[in-house]
Formats: C-alpha cells, structure tokens, sequence
C-alpha cells in the first residue's frame, strides 16, 4: 500500500504542521508521485488534469530548499496568464506560512512596470510571472536570475499554445544550468517533449490519467 501521508516526505515539522493547519490530510495521486522525486533535486515532468494539485507539488519543494536568509530570487515559476500567476502565487504564500519571510512577488504584464520594479529592488526569494513581463524584465535589467535554483513552468502547455515557447527559452537562458526545473501540464504534447529536451536534465516523468 502507498503511503499517502505527507508525513512521509522529507518535510520537517513546521512544514507538516502548516499543511495540517491548511487541511492538508493526504496527498493527491500527482502529488505522491512528484514530491519524493522533486524533494531529491531531479528535473521532473508531472501532467495531471487541472485540480489535481500539481501547486503544491512544485512549491513544497521549491520552499524546503529556499534559504530566506539569503535575499535574492531563488525560484522563478512561469505561468500562462496573470490570473494563474495571481492564483500561483497565493498558494506558495499559503504553504510558505511555515518559514519566516519569504516574499513571493507578482510579475504580470497588464500592470504598469514601474511599481514592479520598486518592489524588485526591495527583494524577493520568490517570483511568479507571465513570459512577456519577465522578459521586459531582464531586457530592462531590473530582474537578475543568476543566482536561481529552481524554474517552474506551469500550464506548459496552455504557455506553448500561447506562443511562448521562445520566451521561455530566452528566460531559462538567464539562469544557472545547475538549476532545478520542473514543468506541469495537463497534456504532453510534441512540442513540450522537445522543450523539456533544451531545458531540462534527465527529467522523470510522471503522470496521472483522467479517471472516467
Ligand atoms: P492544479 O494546479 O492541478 O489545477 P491546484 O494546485 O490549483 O491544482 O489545487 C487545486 C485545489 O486543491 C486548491 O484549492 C488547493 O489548495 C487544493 N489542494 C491541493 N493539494 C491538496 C491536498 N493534498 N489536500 C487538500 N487540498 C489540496
Ligand atoms: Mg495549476
């Protein structure tokens, strides 16, 4: 029998008295499957339908490695559009209630740059946002990913149909190689088998089919 307790996981006390507090009681099938896998530092390619929970399964460990004291952005997490890049972000905020003061920031298009870029210079461990502004970003030299240790791509494939496909290349292009990167989807299309090819290192695969 699987055991489908987080308690399970490598995941230290505060960490598993927040997801209790969050009513957190088991993992979700793409969640058992992907967090011992990403928890050990492997590239991961997880595809599960949407409300599965595949949130979580980037965030807890992206937020176990995360060292808040150290004030730069260590995870990027890009999403299709500004409401799951809002939505994105409210759920690592929730699940990093465990550690003291991680900031997670918001970088969408559709809203003026300069406040963003205030906040940038104020710091942050954390970025979620959508292709095009991260890019303005970088262009403008206001974002600095040298120092990153994790890249998310969400909804990979609904960014692909979007057309991002050479964003998120040019993106990935400005973080360390070292990095971790993990990449969700609902389908697995051609194309995103061929981008994880480029971005990724020895990625395990996982999945979890639509119950009928
Ligand atoms: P997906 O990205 O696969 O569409 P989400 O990560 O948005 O799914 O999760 C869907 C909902 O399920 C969210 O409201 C989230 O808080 C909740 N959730 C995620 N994991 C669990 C869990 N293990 N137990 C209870 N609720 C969960
Ligand atoms: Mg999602």
């Amino acid at each position: 029998m699987t055991d489908t307790s987080f308690d399970s996981l490598p995941l230290n006390s505060a960490e598993l008295s927040n997801l209790e507090r969050l009513g957190y009681k088991e993992m979700t099938d793409i969640q058992q499957k992907s967090l011992p896998i990403a928890l050990s530092g492997a590239d991961l390619i997880a595809k599960a339908k949407t409300g599965s929970g595949k949130t979580a399964a980037f965030a807890l460990p992206m937020l176990h490695k995360l060292n808040a004291k150290n004030y730069y952005i260590q995870t990027l997490v890009l999403c299709p559009t500004r409401e799951l890049a809002q939505q994105v972000a409210e759920e690592i905020r929730r699940l990093a209630r465990s550690q003291h003061n991680v900031k997670v920031l918001t970088l969408c298009g559709g809203q003026s740059i300069g406040p963003q870029i205030g906040s940038l210079e104020h710091g942050a461990h954390i970025i979620v946002g959508t292709p095009g502004r991260i890019q303005d970003h970088l262009r403008k030299n206001t974002l600095d990913l040298s120092r990153l240790t994790t890249l998310v791509l969400d909804e990979a494939d609904r960014m692909l149909e979007m057309g991002f496909v050479d964003a998120v290349e040019a993106i990935a292009g400005h973080s360390p190689s070292s990095r971790q990167t993990m990449l969700f989807s609902a389908t697995y299309p051609e194309k995103i088998e061929a981008l994880s090819r480029r971005l990724m290192k020895d990625p395990q695969v996982v999945s979890v089919d639509a119950q009928h």
